[in-house]
């Protein structure tokens, strides 16, 4: 933290600030500049309220230098972390992972038939939502436990680990019985009790960003899972609100670059949720693979035009099929592979 004095501050009021520091347990360097002076605050301020300085007469403003959460940044793990998802899904390594199914669980032919569709042309997991987070309310809401049943069984059948999402802490110990890798949704990104339900249970999470939310709002909700002890967390960039329409959101594909640096954690793009049209997903994939994104979380269909959700932008196994080939060359570019993946022992979220 550095205090930035007005430029005709007094020494007393430089001084006061310099007790305060003291009073919060932490230390000053005053330096005086030619125009003005400024207080380093010196030692971890991250749980103190500094910005209670602003209220000494002579400060101009006081400005946070330490990133607001810790366990999630960089600087406290240098090596990236990787997380399984079930067997066949490592994020974060050398391998480019791809989540691929319906927005949500419809019936049992539609899971199974995309399950068996997404695992001949390579995916590595399968995701589909049982309970969904409808903006309204007479809208379909999933099919809930039984949705959960239904790709446990595409899972038995085809050996693909499921991704779901869960939407309550009350919720999330029937969640963790049947998916293999826990969705917090974009909504629910700040559900505080909800990221702590999700940090205490064993699967990995994957948490997708609040479409409203900063970079730096959305790692200390990561911090919320982390500093409950799952280290399996798993970032997922899905678009965020702007003033464009012509997409659904606006995807931001310098997140993946931005949230590696910042982050060890391994970064996933959901480009179905981040343009809201199947035409423009294909591209998207490509793009968050040459910029090194750790996977894709994408909606696949085997019958779009029926969709019970977001079938504007979900793609055919047919379009991912062919999508597959060019993102293995693309891949290969930025020395990963999409190759299927094998877990090592000492991975994070098993
Ligand atoms: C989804 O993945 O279908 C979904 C509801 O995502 P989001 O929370 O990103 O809107
Ligand atoms: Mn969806």
């Amino acid at each position: 933290m550095i205090v930035v004095m007005q430029p005709d501050a007094t020494e007393e009021q430089v001084g006061r600030v310099v007790e305060l520091i003291h009073e919060l347990g932490l230390k000053d360097h005053v330096i005086h500049g030619t125009d003005l002076t400024v207080v380093a605050v010196i030692g971890d301020d991250r749980k103190k309220n500094g910005t209670v300085l602003e209220q000494v007469p002579g400060v101009d403003r006081v400005m946070k230098i330490l990133a607001p959460y810790k366990m999630a940044a960089r600087e406290t793990k240098k090596q990236r972390t990787t997380v399984a998802i079930g067997d066949t899904c490592v994020l974060g390594g050398p391998h480019v992972g791809i989540i691929a199914g319906p927005c949500s669980v419809e019936s049992r032919d539609q899971i199974l038939q995309t399950a068996r569709k997404i695992k001949a042309v390579g995916a590595h997991g399968l995701r589909g939502g049982a309970f969904k987070p409808r903006t309204n309310p007479y809208s379909f809401q999933g099919l809930g436990k039984e949705g959960l049943e239904l790709l446990a069984e595409a899972r038995a059948e085809t050996g693909l680990p499921v991704v779901t999402e869960v939407l309550t802490p009350a919720e999330v110990d029937l969640v963790v019985e049947y998916a293999d890798c826990l969705q917090i949704g974009t909504r629910n990104c700040q559900n505080f009790k909800l990221l702590e339900a999700c940090g205490r249970q064993p699967k990995p999470v994957l948490l997708k960003r609040g479409m409203s939310m900063t970079i730096d709002e959305y790692l200390q909700a990561a911090e919320y899972v982390l500093a409950e002890g799952n280290e399996g967390l798993i970032l997922c960039e899905r678009g965020i609100r702007t003033f464009e329409d012509h997409t659904r959101n606006t995807l931001s594909l310098s997140a993946v670059s931005e949230l590696r640096f910042r982050s060890h954690l391994p970064v996933v793009i959901d480009p179905s949720q981040g343009t809201g049209h199947a035409r423009l997903v294909p591209d998207m994939c490509r793009a968050a693979v040459a910029a090194g994104a750790d996977g894709l979380l994408l909606e696949v269909h085997p019958d779009p035009e029926h969709a019970l959700t977001d079938g504007a932008q979900s793609i055919t196994p047919e379009v991912l099929s062919e999508l597959m080939d060019s993102l293995r060359r693309i891949a290969v570019a930025v020395d990963r592979d999409l190759v299927r993946n094998e877990p090592e022992a000492e991975m994070a979220g098993r």
